[in-house]
């Protein structure tokens, strides 16, 4: 347990350089300072009562904030919003995320080399038989038993609320068939939300375990069906109310919130860096599998990149205006997607960025000439892309992250870029081996 000096002055217990862009191993010696508002009673460690706390990262030697520490980040994008004349935003990820019977090096082992097939790939990979299976895409709210993983959320859901105090608005199977999971968190402060987003993959993941399953983040693993999103749910408040909502206006969105969508729309592509951070989420974002590709924004339409949803109506429901950015994956790093959303936003609001009309056709059934009609840019198509797009559109970042920390972003991505660039995919086998 810690000690009230420690609790106050932090931990001289973490070595920088052994975590990925922290430090370099010759200025290594952080400091970690507990705060106190994330305790939390680990249940699944049964025998040695164990507690958790995040921490903020700290130099030693009184040298101040670690400027990569992303919780600081999400801090200093707090601090920043109510320079821009605003109280404080709120944020709900809608996480999705795939459960798979089978231990990972089932699911990895066709792409190990040798016993590879385009079947083996392609398959769905079934819960564990119940006699009413689903087909491919056909997951969304099953009941049991063709759904075998309600227990699991409601398990996770308890957990969740009881041990983190993380409060679940639903949970529900997913439209991809082979064991897809969404639970909602209640929106909340931003730096509170990236907290109880971190926290929640960590209960998903410990508790598949004990379900004797296992759980990923990975946007895409499954080929052939809907990928997993971390759809990012915001709006800005002021004296307590959410400025976003205009009665009387499209949608009953507010001027405000038009900019803001606008900032959104402009900066998506180099967003994407930060909001799908890994060579797979490209896989994700391609047509047919509600996950965004172009830069478009709708109300219900969710084939575009930003929605607003339209559930209820009226000042009751004001609380609930809210942009939907629909390209975060749970790949990303919550606080790093809160924190640029809201600089692109804020940009928006700023520079009275107008969004255009809204698009209420389907843009998937669009032809290419009908999109460039509209106006409809298309997201990145790989990681490669993305980073290009925000080497080339960085500024509006820059209130709140410093330029080092985008570099190191660029720096780490561009590496997993160029060691997936390097080797050969297995569907390249198929593509080409007889060439
Ligand atoms: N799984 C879809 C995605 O990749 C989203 C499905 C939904 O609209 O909830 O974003
Ligand atoms: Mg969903
Ligand atoms: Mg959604």
């Amino acid at each position: 347990m810690f000690t009230p000096k420690q609790m106050k002055d932090g931990l001289p217990k973490l070595d920088g350089s052994s975590i990925l862009g922290f430090t370099s191993i010759d200025d290594s010696d952080l400091i970690l300072k507990p705060d106190p508002s994330t305790f939390a009673v680990i249940p699944w460690y049964e025998e040695n009562k164990t507690a958790r706390l995040l921490c903020d990262v700290y130099w030693g030697a009184g040298r101040g904030r670690l400027s990569r520490d992303p919780r600081g980040i999400a801090q200093g994008a707090e601090e920043w919003v109510k320079t821009a004349g605003f109280d404080y935003s709120a944020w709900g990820p809608e996480v999705e995320f795939f459960v798979f019977d089978k231990a990972h090096w089932d699911v990895l082992t066709p792409y190990k080399g040798q016993s590879y097939s385009i079947e083996s790939v392609e398959a769905p990979w079934s819960q564990e038989g119940t006699g009413y299976p689903m087909g491919l895409q056909e997951g969304y709210y099953p009941s049991t038993p063709s759904d075998t993983l309600t227990p699991f959320r409601n398990e996770c859901v308890n957990v969740l609320s009881e041990n983190f105090g993380i409060l679940c608005d639903n949970h529900h199977h997913e439209v991809a068939t082979a064991g897809q999971c969404e639970i909602d968190i209640k929106y909340d402060y931003l730096t509170n939300s990236a907290d109880a987003t971190q926290s929640y993959k960590f209960v998903i993941r410990n508790i598949a375990k004990r379900f004797g399953k296992i759980a990923t983040m990975m946007p895409k693993p499954i080929s052939m069906d809907s990928g997993s999103g971390m759809h990012t749910n915001v709006s800005l408040w002021k004296d307590d109310e959410n400025v976003f909502f205009e009665e009387g206006q499209d949608g009953e969105l507010s001027q405000v919130g038009r900019y803001f969508c606008g900032g959104i729309l402009d900066h998506a592509n180099a967003l994407c860096a930060i909001s799908n951070p890994t060579t797979n989420s490209y896989h994700r974002l391609v047509p047919g599998y509600e996950a965004p590709v172009y830069v478009a924004w709708s109300g219900s339409n969710r084939s575009a990149i930003v929605r607003i949803p339209r559930h209820f109506e009226g000042r009751d429901y004001a609380h609930l205006k809210r942009l939907e950015f629909r390209a975060p994956d749970p790949s990303a790093n919550p606080y790093l997607v809160f924190s640029s959303v809201l600089a692109a936003g804020i940009d928006g609001v700023k520079k009275k960025t107008d969004p255009g009309d809204q698009v209420k056709e389907d843009i998937f059934k669009m032809t290419k000439e009908e999109r460039r009609k509209h106006g409809i840019g298309v997201l990145p198509a790989s990681l490669g892309e993305a980073l290009l797009e925000l080497e080339s559109d960085r500024i509006f970042l820059k209130p709140i992250f410093k330029d080092e920390v985008i570099d190191k972003i660029i720096e780490l991505e561009r590496k997993d870029q160029r060691d997936i660039a390097v080797r050969p995919h297995p569907h390249e086998f198929y593509l080409y081996f007889d060439v």
